[in-house]
């Protein structure tokens, strides 16, 4: 037997450990027990042990903490502290040792209490045989191989459980990747066909519980097929993706962009609040692509054709009929003409294709000379004489036919085309007065309509300066007219524009005075030499005691600010009579004249200074 304290010399001390015997400890501080234990265990395992004994906590203590062991068999008393403790403050989780209690006699509580420190076994002193030591040991070491291999077992499943984890967060992102692929256009990146669908059907089902409309829009692109013949697939394939760029950032982040195959797209507009919306998505995805592309050194221009269907909230069309239907609008769009879009709803289709027709045709309609200018006498209604007449556009297309100023002068305000209009017509109007020198009209001043872009862009006073110059013109012959809601969006810019030209001696006037809504305050304080009554007041005020009260208020307000009262639109001569009493000043109106072109307004004047 091996001391563990060669210093201390223990009385059990005997021979050395070799390997592949039993390590047994006996912590016991009496050497009767000692004695004992050593002869069983002797005839237990022969020389195929290595025995130890500690007598002491300390020393128990010393040797344990080695850990060269596999069998502990440990008195209950060790002095003042016990051998459960010591098991206690020995053993770790999941430790291999066996640990046995040897105790004095049979106890219950101390059965429990070692077990529950981790004891394999406890054996009582009295009772000791070899047999009865052998089958404890023999079951000690069954039980913790059992122990460990339940241990070996849960590890083996916890790192089986963490393999499966892992496998499955990888199987997570590759089926999201999957489903992306699955989703959408290789090339281009933006959805496809299937997830187009999807979005359609549930664009749907949300735009049928809101109050909002949704258009769906199929696009095909004009000149794909000779781009792809005569530059090839590389190129074709750059292009699909530049359109599919331009288009999505055309749209809004909430609508969608699908590629369906081909050169056809798909747009999923949602959220509209007026169904005529879709018309300037449509106009606006039609620009885009109208820009020539850059692709590969070469200078590409396509066009595109659309088809839109409306999907109107609480509609029963399905998803398979929109699109159905936006498909016979493509169609439409295809035969009509290159960068047309069309409208499966007639109605709504006449509507937005005339205000599209009217804004494409503009530009050409002012360079080709198909607009020009109407004459409409003012009349002085105390003298009947004419005192000035208003200069109106008109505009007769070679196809569409005559198309009113409240159609073109909106269409050339929004797109821009408004300052070419009427540099045109205000050059055109004074060479108009110019001709006019010499004859009865030389002293009637002409009234031109001032549209409220001009009035905040351009430096107009300039402008004007420099005609009156070129035809020789005084500030007299000319006036305008602005309307109160053109002037009043951008008040203190409209204030000094209208300021500067009635320093140069023009007048100017408000017209269609009360239509505005805006502060009496803010419209009259416009600097202004005149107030137009709104034909509208004029047209109901022998029947409406409201459109009455506006008349009388407007010529009274007019008159106490030290301006003139000029009323629009006198048809009749019960209404000539009734402002001629209410003390109006001017008419303008059928009753007198509808506007005349040019020569004809001289003749008519003509006409009535000879023939009083
Ligand atoms: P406005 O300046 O108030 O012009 C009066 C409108 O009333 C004109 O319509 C005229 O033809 C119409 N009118 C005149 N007498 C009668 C009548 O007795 N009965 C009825 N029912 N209508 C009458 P028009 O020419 O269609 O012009 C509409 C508006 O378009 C004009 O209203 C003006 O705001 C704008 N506009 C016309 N020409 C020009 C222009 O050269 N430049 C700009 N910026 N706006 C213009
Ligand atoms: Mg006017
Ligand atoms: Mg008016």
């Amino acid at each position: 037997m091996h001391n563990l304290l060669q210093q201390d010399q223990s009385p059990f001390a005997d021979d050395s450990a070799q390997p592949g015997n039993k390590r047994i400890l006996i912590v016991d501080d009496d050497e009767v027990d000692f004695i004992v234990l050593k002869r069983l265990l002797n005839q237990i395992f022969g020389h195929a042990q290595d025995l130890e004994v500690a007598t002491t906590w300390e020393q128990a203590e010393k040797v344990l903490a080695k850990g060269e062991h596999e069998i502990h068999i440990i008195d209950y008393s060790l002095g003042a502290r016990s051998g459960i403790d010591l098991i206690r403050s020995t053993i770790k989780e999941r430790d291999p040792r066996i640990f046995i209690l040897l105790t004095g006699q049979e106890d219950r509580q101390v059965d429990l209490a070692a077990t529950r420190v981790g004891a394999l076994d406890y054996l009582v002193k009295g009772e000791l045989t070899a047999s009865r030591l052998e089958r404890c040991l023999r079951f000690a070491t069954e039980a913790m191989s059992q122990r460990q291999m339940l241990f070996d077992q849960a590890d083996a499943l916890e790192e089986a459980q963490r393999a499966t984890e892992a496998i499955l967060a990888r199987a997570e992102s590759s089926e999201k990747e999957y489903r992306w692929l699955a989703q959408h256009d290789l090339l281009t990146q933006v959805p496809n066909r299937m997830m187009f669908a999807q979005k359609l059907r549930i664009g749907m089902e949300s735009a049928s519980r809101s109050r909002q409309h949704i258009a769906l829009m199929l696009l095909d692109l004009d000149r794909f097929k000779s781009i792809n013949d005569t530059h090839g697939h590389q190129t074709g394939d750059r292009l699909l993706v530049e359109v599919a760029r331009r288009l999505t950032e055309t749209v809004r982040d909430t609508d969608v962009v699908a590629r369906l195959g081909g050169d056809e797209f798909a747009m999923i507009i949602n959220n509209l609040d007026e169904p005529l919306f879709a018309s300037g998505v449509a106009e606006k995805l039609t620009r885009a692509l109208a820009e020539p592309f850059e692709i590969l050194g070469n200078r590409l221009e396509i066009g595109s054709s659309i088809g839109v269907a409306l999907f109107e909230p609480r509609d029963t069309t399905t998803p398979e009929e929109i699109i159905s239907q936006a498909d016979a609008a493509l169609y439409r769009a295809k035969s009509a003409g290159r960068g047309m879009f069309q409208f499966y709803d007639d109605a709504l289709n006449g509507e937005i294709q005339r205000t599209h027709l009217v804004k494409t045709q503009l530009p050409v309609g002012i360079s080709a000379g198909q607009f020009s200018l109407a004459f409409q006498p003012k009349i002085c209604l105390r003298t009947g004489e004419m005192v000035g007449a208003e200069a109106l556009a008109r505009w007769v297309h070679p196809t569409i036919g005559t198309i009113s100023p409240g159609e073109f002068i909106p269409a050339a305000e929004e797109t821009g085309l408004i300052s070419s209009l009427s540099d045109w017509i205000f050059e055109q109007a004074c060479r108009t007065i110019r001709s006019w020198q010499g004859t009865a009209m030389a002293n009637v001043s002409i009234a031109l309509n001032l549209s409220a872009i001009q009035l905040f862009k351009q430096d107009i006073a300039a402008d004007i300066q420099r005609l009156l110059e070129r035809y020789e013109l005084a500030p007299a012959q000319l006036e305008f007219e602005v309307t109160e809601t053109a002037a009043l969006n951008h008040v203190s810019s409209a204030m000094e524009k209208l300021a500067a030209l009635r320093d140069m001696g023009i007048k100017v006037a408000i017209d269609d005075f009360g239509t505005g809504y805006s502060s009496l305050a803010l419209a009259t304080g416009l600097p202004s030499d005149s107030l137009k009554i709104d034909l509208s007041f004029v047209a109901g005020m022998l029947s409406s005691p409201t459109d009455a009260a506006a008349v009388n208020a407007t010529i009274a307000l007019a008159h106490s600010l030290g301006k003139l009262a000029i009323a629009e639109g006198v048809e009749t001569d019960e209404q000539r009579v009734h402002l001629l009493n209410l003390n109006c000043d001017q008419a303008q109106g059928y009753l007198f004249s509808r506007p005349l072109p040019a020569a004809d307004v001289l003749a008519w004047q003509i006409a009535r200074t000879s023939f009083p």
